[in-house]
């Protein structure tokens, strides 16, 4: 942590990392859970671990279309007489004469007498014989009971939020409901005379609200409900009326209004109104950024009104605490390497996010290039980038051909 002159005082600056161990280190771990239906399960964390209580697949069962014999007739035959069938669903409980085969089809119960699949293609039948174009191999195209998962193997670790593919390994398991974590109370507003709600025609010094509609996308899209408090003004009286409502949500949040200038009430009414923690952070787009926790016990989160800088500062600090706050434990992101396709100026002194796209060149290897002016009132940056490049506090920059660590939006919370 440094610190940095100010009007009125030495101001705490945070580094990205401190700024957001300082938030986690904020956040309560939930206790409150709740049973619901598998289906409504996508993107809830889950509260308790899942272990299987059914081996997958539950049988021995054919990996392909084709015919089941036993190894050891193949050694002494070349034609095989077809014995019946065996379908998903429909297993051969019959026994298998020697030097016989079932027609079975993928994922239907292998006979209890055989042990070996040929597939259809390798296959020449005429009316009830079959006989192989190559030589089976004992114990082909199987599925063994258990080869996927065990009974016991835990299955799904709790403080995860379930994804497509595990409500997928649950439901295969017969499990109907799952414990997660309470759904948090989260609402969001937007602060400043001159913001305008789209549909309504714009007066001149007046600009459209875009913040709360993307803050509220980027959660929608980490799986986080939101309430919308609409636009307030610049004035300590409409903040007032935000502040009281601190019991009414877990987290409020806004945009705007959190810089020095004269309108910026947000700082002063959460201190009126609850416990500041911090409102510096050195990475740019992002500064400032104010955080506290109101009397009503709701945590607030004062963004900024740039809309390069609300996003980031939501993916990077917001979703993280809310996610948290849901019981689910911070993953960080994965970061990779990329070859620089052009020039990327920085000063010293924060750490950046710069908006750029990655591709990979006619050689296949993972390249990056600038979206283009990074000022953080430009949001188109953010709708043509596909990731952020990680340019150090102390770097200079980067020049066409350097590598740089880029983080893909896909493996962002609320911007994947
Ligand atoms: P502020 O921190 O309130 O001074 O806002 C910084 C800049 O962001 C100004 O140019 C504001 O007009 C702009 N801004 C603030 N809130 C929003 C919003 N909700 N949507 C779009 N731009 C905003
Ligand atoms: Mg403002």
């Amino acid at each position: 942590m440094t610190t940095e002159s100010h009007p009125k005082m030495a101001t705490p600056v945070y580094s990205l990392d401190e700024a957001r161990d300082a938030v986690l280190a904020l956040i309560p771990a939930p206790v409150s859970t709740e049973s619901i239906a598998l289906e409504n399960a996508v993107n809830r964390v889950l509260a308790k671990d899942i272990r299987a209580q059914h081996q997958v697949p539950p049988f021995r069962n054919s990996a392909m279309d084709g015919y089941a014999i036993r190894y050891q007739d193949s050694l002494n035959t070349e034609q095989f007489r077809l014995a019946g069938k065996s379908l998903a669903g429909h297993p051969f409980t019959g026994n298998m004469p020697a030097n016989s085969a079932v027609r079975i089809t993928t994922g239907a119960a292998l006979p209890a007498d055989a042990d070996t699949v040929v597939i259809q293609e390798n296959t020449i039948v005429e009316d009830d014989v079959i006989s192989f174009t190559q030589a089976p191999k004992a114990q082909q195209h199987l599925r063994n009971p258990g080869d996927d998962i065990a009974i016991g193997q835990l299955l799904i670790e709790k403080n995860r939020r379930l994804s497509p593919a595990d409500t997928g390994l649950i439901a295969a398991q017969g499990i109907a409901t799952v414990d997660v974590f309470i759904q948090p109370r989260v609402a969001v507003f937007s602060t400043g005379d001159e913001l305008c709600n789209a549909g309504t025609p714009l007066k001149y010094g007046q600009i459209y609200d875009s913040n709360r509609t993307s803050i509220r996308s980027l959660l929608a899209r980490a799986g986080i409900e939101t309430t919308d408090l609409g636009i307030i003004s610049d004035h300590p009286d409409a903040m007032q009326t935000i502040m009281n409502r601190g019991a009414d949500f877990d987290f409020i949040l806004s945009s705007g209004g959190v810089s020095v200038g004269e309108a910026d009430y947000v700082k002063a009414s959460l201190e009126n109104n609850g416990e500041l923690f911090f409102w510096k952070v050195a990475m740019k787009p992002g500064k400032p950024m104010v955080t506290g926790k109101l009397t009503g016990g709701a945590f607030y989160f004062g963004l900024p009104g740039n809309p390069v800088s609300s996003m980031v500062t939501c993916v990077q600090f917001v979703i993280p605490a809310i996610n948290a706050f849901c019981g689910q434990t911070y993953q960080p992101p994965i970061s990779l390497s990329a070859v620089a396709q052009c020039n990327l100026p920085k000063e010293i002194g924060r750490f950046e996010f710069q908006r750029a796209c990655a591709f990979p060149d006619e050689k296949g290897k993972l390249t990056v290039t600038t979206t283009g002016l990074q000022d953080s009132h430009v949001l188109s940056s953010m709708t043509k980038a596909n990731c952020f490049v990680c340019l150090q506090a102390d770097s200079s920059g980067a020049n066409a051909g350097d590598i740089v660590e880029i983080i893909l939006f896909s493996s962002l919370p609320g911007l994947n």
